[in-house]
């Protein structure tokens, strides 16, 4: 597969929809177009010239653990070296210990090449940047000292250690310990299990952000707490000091993704550091999960367009069968596949996916950005909420579409998609997991419907609904976009009146909240992308009317948004159906009756 960055569309989503040279001058960063379309341009060759090639073998070879050392596959060293030269690892950190600051907007884009290219390779870095930013945000002046700026520059990495054996989505269950000492550190022991990056040869040191239980915590959620327990204790001088006791006991043999490492990692009475206050662990680990949430999102459409490119190339060139119309190609043995409707149901639904995606994945992006850097209060709290409805969104969302894109991906190619050397069967494989590390994407929908839309009475969707309505509206005025704006002033009220069913379904029966809330997210996923799909829309149209010197592309967007709205669109309704099925019919049948 040869990946290559979809550059022209993500110029018009950050450019023509998102204005990101505006949206730089709020945060008062001093990026202007010109630099911000040298860094893209520069992020897309280094994905396609450095990153892609390694993907292949990487899930042929593998990691190795040979004497408690982990091994990368050949070439992620050299890659990874690269990364930290050039700068592409301190792209969003901060300022104060030498980051560079981009915001989530523009390194949105970076981050879904990486995925595209090689999703193994960018888990290392893409953990990193979460361990950094909660440690920049809940840490002591002394960790941020000691560890910061090593992992701001990718010189040493950082992992998240949530999971154990007895303890996945429940963390309240976990049972690593955290002995108190008299210099104020702590020991801490026990078993963690599926550590991505929790030993690899890329870093000279690795930083885990391990949550634990102080001996006097109560039971439950609400005794776990957060440290910093370093592979090496970082010396004075900033270089890695002594070698702590923890090791990785073993590797996974998984599905995917088998360029990163998954690690069972052993703490020994390893010395560690609380970050935050005793049992706010979850708290402060909540930073590193929303920034995961957000980059596995990235994940999912990583692979998608990654699996979209590989079937337009092989739609293009397979002959196969005439078009039923006549022959399109006569002087070949048959006509290319991407002249048979079912072909282009594929493709069409493998585009509008993936750019869909991407333009909920800016919308997001820049609420994040504005959470933390608007200069006005209420702008900040306002974008936070935003961005607290939209998470669980685009990272389950995300992530169906990448497994549904890289299976079309697969039937695209017929019988070839099945066999290892296209690459179609390995981005079905490596996207598997999207949908389950996280938080399971029945924990985002839960998520969603629980604490984001019964938290606040459906008030924050309301809000988001009322803004995509403010859009709808004026496209209804331009007549050859009328037909789709009307389609979606209708299913924006539908959305509204849901949520306030679904609000109150809940309230009289809380079995209702675990029965609606998948197909909860996914009507939202699909009416919230299709509010953006117009919006792209609108803008497409404006060009041409304006009279683009390049009808092409705008052209292609008016009919992609065509296709999401009369095809992909009305999977909304079954949703909405299938919900109001309620819980009864989940909940009636005597577990013993399963078997039958
Ligand atoms: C390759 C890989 C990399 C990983 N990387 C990391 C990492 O770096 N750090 C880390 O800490 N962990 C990591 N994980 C662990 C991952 O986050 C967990 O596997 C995930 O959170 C699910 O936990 P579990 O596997 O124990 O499943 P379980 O929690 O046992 O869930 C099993 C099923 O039950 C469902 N379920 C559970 N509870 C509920 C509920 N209350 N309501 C409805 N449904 C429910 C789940 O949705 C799921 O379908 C990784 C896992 C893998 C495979």
């Amino acid at each position: 597969m040869n990946y290559q960055a979809p550059l022209r569309d993500m110029r018009f989503v950050l450019h023509e929809l998102f204005d990101v040279s505006g949206h730089c001058a709020r945060l008062n960063n001093g990026l202007d177009r010109e630099t911000i379309d040298g860094v893209l341009e520069e992020a897309a060759r280094f994905a396609a010239e450095v990153v892609s090639p390694l993907n292949r073998n990487s899930d042929e070879q593998g990691c190795q653990l040979i004497d408690g050392h982990v091994t990368t596959p050949q070439g992620f060293r050299d890659a990874y070296r690269q990364y930290v030269d050039n700068g592409w690892a301190s792209m969003t950190g901060p300022l104060e210990f030498a980051g560079q600051g981009f915001p989530q907007l523009i390194s949105a884009s970076f981050h879904e090449m990486l995925m595209a290219a090689s999703l193994s390779f960018r888990i290392y870095s893409g953990l990193t940047e979460g361990a950094v930013l909660a440690l920049h945000r809940h840490g002591s002046e002394a960790l941020k000292q000691a560890y910061l700026e090593k992992m701001v520059s990718g010189e040493w990495s950082g992992t998240m250690c949530l999971t154990e054996p007895q303890a996945g989505t429940d963390l309240a269950l976990l049972r690593t310990r955290a002995q108190p000492q008299a210099d104020g550190s702590y020991q801490v022991s026990g078993s963690k299990i599926f550590i991505s990056g929790g030993e690899q040869d890329l870093t000279a040191n690795i930083v885990h952000l391990v949550l634990a239980r102080l001996p006097d915590a109560p039971a439950g959620v609400k005794g776990i707490s957060l440290f910093l327990v370093p592979k090496f204790i970082a010396a004075a001088d900033g270089t890695p000091g002594p070698r702590n006791s923890l090791s990785c006991g073993a590797l996974e043999h998984k599905m995917g993704i088998k360029g990163a490492s998954t690690c069972v990692m052993n703490f020994d009475g390893a010395q560690g550091w609380l970050i935050g206050e005793a049992n706010q662990g979850l708290a402060c680990m909540f930073t590193m999960m929303n920034d995961a949430r957000f980059q596995v999102g990235l994940q999912g459409l990583g692979i998608a367009e990654a699996a979209f490119q590989g079937g337009l190339a092989y739609a293009r060139e397979r002959l196969q069968s005439r078009a039923i119309s006549g022959p399109v190609a006569p002087d070949k043995s048959a006509d290319p596949i991407i002249v048979h409707p079912d072909v282009r149901r594929m493709l069409l639904t493998q585009k509008t996916l993936s750019e869909g995606c991407r333009l909920l994945a800016a919308y997001t992006a820049l609420q994040l950005d504005l959470e933390h850097g608007d200069p006005q209060p209420e702008a900040r709290q306002k974008a936070s909420r935003r961005a607290a409805l939209l998470i669980p969104i685009v990272k389950a969302f995300f992530t169906d579409v990448g497994q549904e894109v890289a299976s079309l991906g697969v039937q695209l190619y017929g019988g070839h998609g099945y066999i290892r050397e296209w690459g179609m069967e390995q981005l079905m494989r490596d996207s598997r997991i999207t949908q389950l590390y996280e938080g399971t994407n029945g924990i985002q929908a839960l998520d969603l419907l629980r604490r984001k839309v019964l938290g606040d009475g459906a008030t924050e969707l309301g809000a988001l609904i009322d803004e995509l309505a403010v859009h709808v509206d004026a496209a209804g005025s331009q007549a050859a976009l009328r037909q789709m704006a009307e389609a979606m002033q209708q299913r924006l009220a539908e959305w509204r009146e849901l949520g306030t069913e679904v609000v109150e379904a809940c309230r009289r029966d809380v079995q209702e909240i675990g029965a609606m809330s998948v197909d909860f997210l996914a009507y939202s996923a699909y009416v919230l992308v299709g509010g953006l799909w117009l919006q792209a829309a609108v803008r497409a149209q404006a060009a041409l009317d304006a009279g683009t010197d390049e009808p092409g592309f705008y052209r292609a967007k008016l009919q992609a948004a065509d296709f999401y709205w009369r095809r992909v669109l009305p999977r909304a309704s079954a949703h909405r159906e299938s919900l109001r099925g309620g819980a009864h019919c989940l909940m009636a049948m005597d577990e013993a009756d399963f078997a039958f």
